[in-house]
């Protein structure tokens, strides 16, 4: 994955295009988003300078928990370019993402990620999201998800069937 440099270079390097543009672009979403019923939070993904594809929380309205700002942006991005893999692209966020829309960014390949408000300032807003990430790293024996191994044996046979395929496009 190209994601995985050695050194997360961060903010260092010159970023391309107008960076406050594209999050000025992601606050308005998010600000947007609040008026019609979503949580406020927006998102934006540019490839080459452009605006590939938008996003606003739409868990309420759209009745999906999965709606989030990044996700719905990352959908549309990956339609729009025909492809599940959006390297060479950033996205901005209006907020610093939750572990699930930090790990569809990691899944989309996205390169550079620009945040607005962070972590904390989210908590204050009655978004934390904090105890998830504590979660990620536990074993998933020590975890509130109540979580059982089984049919492992059996389960592994998608796996198999995976292993066997000679045309399957890897991702
Ligand atoms: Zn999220």
């Amino acid at each position: 994955m190209k994601t995985q440099k050695s050194e997360n270079t961060g903010c260092s390097e010159k970023p391309s295009g107008s960076p406050e543009r594209f999050m000025r672009q992601a606050i308005e979403l998010a600000r947007r988003s609040v008026s019609e019923g979503g949580g406020p939070f927006g998102a934006v993904i540019v490839k080459d300078g452009q605006v590939v594809a938008t996003g606003h929380n739409q868990v309420v309205p759209a009745c999906d928990p999965t709606a989030h700002a990044e996700v719905t942006a990352i959908r549309a991005a990956a339609k729009a370019l025909g492809t599940f893999d959006l390297s060479g692209c950033e996205i901005y966020t209006s907020c610093e993402p939750c572990p699930m829309c930090l790990g569809a960014i990691y899944w989309a390949r996205i390169e550079r990620m620009y945040y607005g408000c962070d972590q904390k300032e989210a908590a204050q807003a009655g978004f934390d999201d904090a105890f998830i990430y504590r979660e990620l790293a536990l074993d998933p024996a020590h975890r509130r998800l109540a979580s059982c191994r089984i049919l492992a044996d059996e389960a592994r046979e998608a796996f198999r069937a995976w292993e066997a395929k000679s045309d399957k496009t890897e991702y």
